[in-house]
This record gives structure tokens, C-alpha cells and sequence, in this order.
């Protein structure tokens, strides 16, 4: 019986998920939202790309390859002073209109275009539901440490339908920075200590390096090339890098016997 069958090998996994969490004195397991759980790069990449799609029609000489840089460009310093702030957006493409001599009436529909983000709920990173599922079945605690607007926050949440796997979400201020100040607060939250906790990001800044900072020894990094405001860092030799987030349980399973 296939059904059964797989019941087996599901158990198996999840006794050797509690193994690892148990030598390692592991009972928080903290994850990054936007690029981690949830694809929100898709949904950035198809409203900009309506956006700048309208930007080329106003703008003679210039091809979507060429708009799309200059918006990266601008959103980039403009990440500095707005942060994650929905207004960087704005700010973006009213920078951008006012290069090109752009109307009022074309900057307010490139607008409107790239904040229906606010309003699209955004599909599952690879692999989502099946980390959460074992994760909750090994009995650890879930939560989600994330740096966004929080309305916005509410709204993924709510549309994905994640609430019920998580004890508790933390939204970093939007206004800010992902530093380690960030995660020692989300884990001070939870009532536990650093050492007793495990995150998973796909900031190697934000997410990875801060916790690390915060006390968190057990750092999956999910190299997903997704948008990083941090930029470039190298890799600390402590973090273990993977390419989806089902390689989180697989290490967990390799790992299980093994005192690291
Ligand atoms: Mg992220």
C-alpha cells in the first residue's frame, strides 16, 4: 500500500528531525518570510516588469533590460533612506519618472502597477509546506522573524494561510534595518535562549550573519539569488548553505547521529 508506505518513511524522518533537535538542544526553529517561505520576488518581478513595460512606451531609446537596472539602481538608494517601507517604492518610480520628464498621469500608473504587490498574495517557496509540516510534527516551535510593512505582513499571512504552523510572528520595523538587535529581540520574545534556536534566511546580512551575532549557532542559508539589499558578504564557515528548503531536512537526517 503506497499510503502506508509513505506513513512509514514519514515517521522515520520525523524521529531523525527529533533526534537532531534533541542533541542539540534545539526547540525554536525561526524563518525569514519574503524569499525564504514565500515567493515574493515573483510577484515584485511581475509588477515591476508592468511598470517598466509602460516606463519603455514613454520613453524612446530605452529597452526593458535598460529600465528594469535603472529602477534596481534608484530602489537600491532609495533602500537606504525608506528601508523596506512601501514609500521606497513610490519614491522609486517617482525618481524614475522625473529623469525622463515622464507625466503626472504616466509616474501615478507605474505607480498604481507596482503596489498591486501590497495586494497579491504571493505562491510558496519550494518546499514550504513540507519543512513547516515535519518541523510542527518533531514538536518544535515555528516562528517567523520578518522585515516588512506589517499590514503587508498580516496580508501574506493571512492568504497563504501559515498562521496556524507558527507560534508567533515578529516583524522587524520596516523602517529599519534586519540587524542582530532584531533577532536577539524575536528570540527574547519566544522566551528562549539563542543558543536553543535555529533560523533559516536567504538574507545572508539580514538574516544569517545578525543571527549569528544574536547567538544562534545553527544557520541554514538558502542561496536563492533573491533580492539582498545587504549585497555581497562571505559566507561564515558555521552556516550551512542550501538550495532549497527541503535541504534543511536532509541535513537534519545526515546529521542526526552526529553531535555538531
Ligand atoms: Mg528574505
Amino acid at each position: 500500500m503506497p499510503r502506508t508506505h509513505e506513513l512509514v518513511e514519514v515517521s522515520g524522518l520525523i524521529e531523525e528531525v527529533k533526534l537532531w533537535l534533541e542533541k542539540r538542544e534545539i526547540n525554536l526553529f525561526l524563518f525569514d518570510l519574503d524569499g525564504t517561505l514565500l515567493d515574493t520576488q515573483k510577484v515584485f518581478d511581475k509588477k515591476i516588469k508592468q511598470a517598466m513595460l509602460l516606463f519603455v512606451a514613454h520613453s524612446p531609446g530605452w529597452d526593458i533590460d535598460q529600465a528594469r537596472k535603472r529602477f534596481n539602481e534608484i530602489d537600491f538608494e532609495e533602500f537606504r533612506i525608506f528601508g523596506v517601507n512601501p514609500q521606497r517604492l513610490r519614491s522609486t518610480v517617482s525618481r524614475l519618472s522625473s529623469e525622463h520628464y515622464l507625466s503626472c498621469q504616466v509616474k501615478e500608473e507605474m505607480t498604481k502597477l507596482i503596489m498591486e504587490v501590497y495586494k497579491t498574495s504571493p505562491p510558496f517557496m519550494e518546499g514550504t509546506l513540507a519543512i513547516l509540516g515535519v518541523l510542527r510534527q518533531a514538536g518544535v516551535q515555528l516562528g517567523a522573524v520578518t522585515h516588512a510593512n506589517k499590514d503587508w505582513t498580516d496580508f501574506k499571512i493571512d492568504t497563504s494561510g501559515l498562521k496556524h504552523f507558527f507560534n508567533k510572528i515578529f516583524v522587524v520595523d520596516e523602517n529599519g534595518v534586519k540587524d542582530w538587535h532584531s533577532w536577539k529581540e524575536a528570540i527574547s520574545q519566544f522566551g528562549v535562549e539563542p543558543e536553543n534556536v535555529a533560523v533559516v534566511g536567504d538574507s545572508l546580512k539580514g538574516d544569517i550573519i545578525s543571527a549569528g551575532e544574536a547567538g544562534v549557532k545553527h544557520l541554514f542559508w538558502l542561496d536563492s539569488q533573491s533580492w539582498d539589499p545587504y549585497g555581497k558578504n562571505k559566507v561564515p564557515q558555521n552556516v550551512r548553505v542550501i538550495k532549497r528548503l527541503t535541504d534543511v531536512i536532509s541535513t537534519m537526517v545526515e546529521e542526526a547521529d552526529l553531535i555538531i
